[in-house]
Parts: structure tokens; sequence; C-alpha cells
């Protein structure tokens, strides 16, 4: 896996010039890591298995020692499209409380601006310097790397949220939602001829991919030289509720493929984006906790990036994957939604 760019230099520029922020991509290594034997939690927390624990005094294990809140946003705020119960308030609570909350998501099929619409649809009403998709990712990783002085473009496999963020900072773009249609010319002879000024091609998640696209991606990269960028890798990914659906790891996973390379990872895991918010808002990370749903991703990200982490039960992992003597990902505490942060102990026990 090649990371992007992560030196001191670069961490400088992004934080000169942008609100971007870069994804490394973690170690195989990272995700069999066991976190939390040690750590010094209230002797009221009640320890399960594999040293999790659930969250039991929120005031006291979280509220008291976070600042900065980093949401997933399926499976913490909403499933699809319905807007899990409680979440209005528990936002209102925290804004109350003076605490800071960031949301992010490795989906890149909207922009910020796309994502702020479903927020409002919700009836949630988020700041959209507070969003931070993967598809504004990519478009803050051109912008860091000085894409648009190469005077190049981009090729993009995957839908319009990245069309639009490329929009934003100006940088030209071939392919996307354009090329869904297309076939190339698999005839005698025939070729597909790529445009040669392509400096970069952003694999997203794209509804829509098709051979046209993969073989355009394929020339550009290994006969343009163009970057190999992927706005994530998610394995799977939830388009309805019924059923786990192929995410943009296959996507990815085609390009790595025909072209022999690895790609830039951009989405989460992003330590510089933690940097990012350090610097910005002059908090330290220890202050900062990660909520997600996953524990390959959202708790991984938070683990690896020295945060808290907390896990909910309101998405794809169930208590029992949590507490398997498999599962080496361990956050620091997991809920059954974020609705517990404002829970008193007699409450939640009185819920289970
Ligand atoms: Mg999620």
């Amino acid at each position: 896996m090649k990371f992007a760019a992560s030196t001191t230099a670069m961490l400088a520029t992004l934080l000169a010039n942008t609100s971007a922020f870069t994804v490394r991509q973690s170690s195989a290594a990272a995700a069999f890591r066991t976190v939390g034997a040690s750590r010094p939690f209230s002797h009221a927390t009640k320890p399960l298995a594999a040293n999790v624990m659930k969250l039991s005094e929120p005031q006291k294990e979280l509220l008291d020692t976070v600042d900065v809140f980093i949401f997933d946003c399926d499976g913490v705020i909403w499933r699809g499209d319905s807007l899990i119960d409680g979440i209005p308030e528990t936002l209102d609570k925290l804004r109350k409380a003076n605490k800071k909350m960031f949301f992010v998501t490795n989906n890149s099929t909207k922009s910020r601006a796309g994502y702020k619409k479903k927020f409002d649809s919700l009836g949630l009403d988020i700041p959209a310097e507070e969003i931070f998709s993967s598809s504004f990712a990519a478009a803050a990783y051109l912008e860091q790397t000085k894409f648009k002085e190469s005077g190049k473009k981009a090729y993009i496999i995957g839908e319009i949220g990245i069309c639009e963020e490329l929009d934003l900072i100006g940088v030209p773009y071939i392919g996307g939602p354009a090329d869904s249609e297309k076939e190339p010319n698999m005839g005698p002879g025939g070729k597909l001829e790529v445009d040669s000024d392509v400096g970069a091609v952003i694999v997203g998640f794209d509804r829509f991919v098709n051979y046209y696209k993969i073989q355009y991606a394929q020339l550009c990269i290994n006969e343009e030289n163009a970057e190999f960028i992927a706005t994530n890798l998610d394995a799977v990914t939830h388009l309805t509720d019924a059923q786990e659906w192929a995410g943009n790891g296959s996507m990815v996973g085609a390009i790595k493929g025909c072209t022999g390379q690895e790609p830039t990872v951009v989405g989460k895991p992003s330590p510089l984006m933690i940097e990012y918010l350090e610097s910005k808002y002059g908090v330290d990370r220890k202050r900062i906790c990660m909520v997600g749903d996953r524990l390959d991703t959202d708790v991984l990200f938070g683990t690896d990036n020295g945060l808290k982490s907390l896990l909910v039960l309101s998405g794809v992992t169930s208590e029992e994957k949590l507490l398997s003597p498999e599962n080496a990902i361990t956050p620091d505490f997991y809920a059954d939604d974020i609705n517990a942060f404002f829970q008193t102990e007699e409450s939640a026990v009185e819920s289970t």
C-alpha cells in the first residue's frame, strides 16, 4: 500500500494552504494490534471481554475527557436514508456542552455540499465545514500536491461527488458519469484512445463502472504514468439495508489487477486529518474520540492515530462480533448508539 504524502513538509503545505487532508492506509499488522489492557478508566466500568468496556458512566468516562467527536455517518447518525432515533437531541446536547463535532464518510458518491443536503433532509443543521467526505479528500489531495499547476486533468471512475469537489478547486477532469454508457471499440484492430493530458486517475465508488472506464484508467496509468488515487478501500457498502454490496474495494481492485500498482488512498484512516484538526482547533488528540460502527476502519482509525475510540452497535458490528475471541481490534468503549452519551447509569441498566 502506498501512503498518501505524510512528510512534515507536505503537512506544512497542507495546513498553510488548504483545509485538505489525506489519509494513510493502515498496515495489516496494525489491524491486529490489541489495545486497552491497562487503560486507567473508572473502576465503575464493566470489563466484558478483550478489555472492551460498555459505556456506563458517560459523563465521567467520555464527556469529561473528550473535546472533539469525529462521527462516522452511516450506522452512527443514520442507517441508509433513515435517521437513527434520538440523534438530533444528542447532537444538540453535545453542542450545548461545547463539544466540537466532525462527520466523516468514506462514501465518495456525494460532495460535501451533497452531504449537507442529506443532513438537511434529515433535519440536521450541520455546517459544511464539519463534513469530511472521501470525495473532498481526493480533491484536497490534488490541491496539496499542487496538481493543478501541472496543467493536467484527472480521469474519474466514480460518481458526481468527486466531480463537484474537483469543480470547486478548478481541476479539470473527464470520465465519471459521462462515461457510464460508453463501450470501447473491441472489434478487429479496435483500440481506445486516451487523453495524454490525464495526470491522475481517481477511483471512487461507482455504481455504473464498466469495461470502458477500467480500460481508460488502465491506459492512463500504464501508458501515461498517471497517478493512481483511491478514495477508499471499503470492501462492502450499504446500498440497501437488505444486504451488503461490493464496495469501492472492488473498483480499486480492478485497477490494481490490470496495472499492478498500489493506489494512494485518501479516505479514512487519516493521520493528517487529525494533525489538521489539532492545528486548526488547538485540540489535543488524546481529547478526540472517533465514533463509528466498523472495527476495521473507524476504530482502527482511532487507535492508529492515538485517539479515543468508541464503537456503536447501531450499524454493522454486533456485540457478539466485538466480543468474539477472533476480534483483536478493541475500542476504548462501546455503546448501543450515541444516545448513550447522555444516559445515566441507571437508565442504561434499565434498557439492557
Ligand atoms: Mg459506518
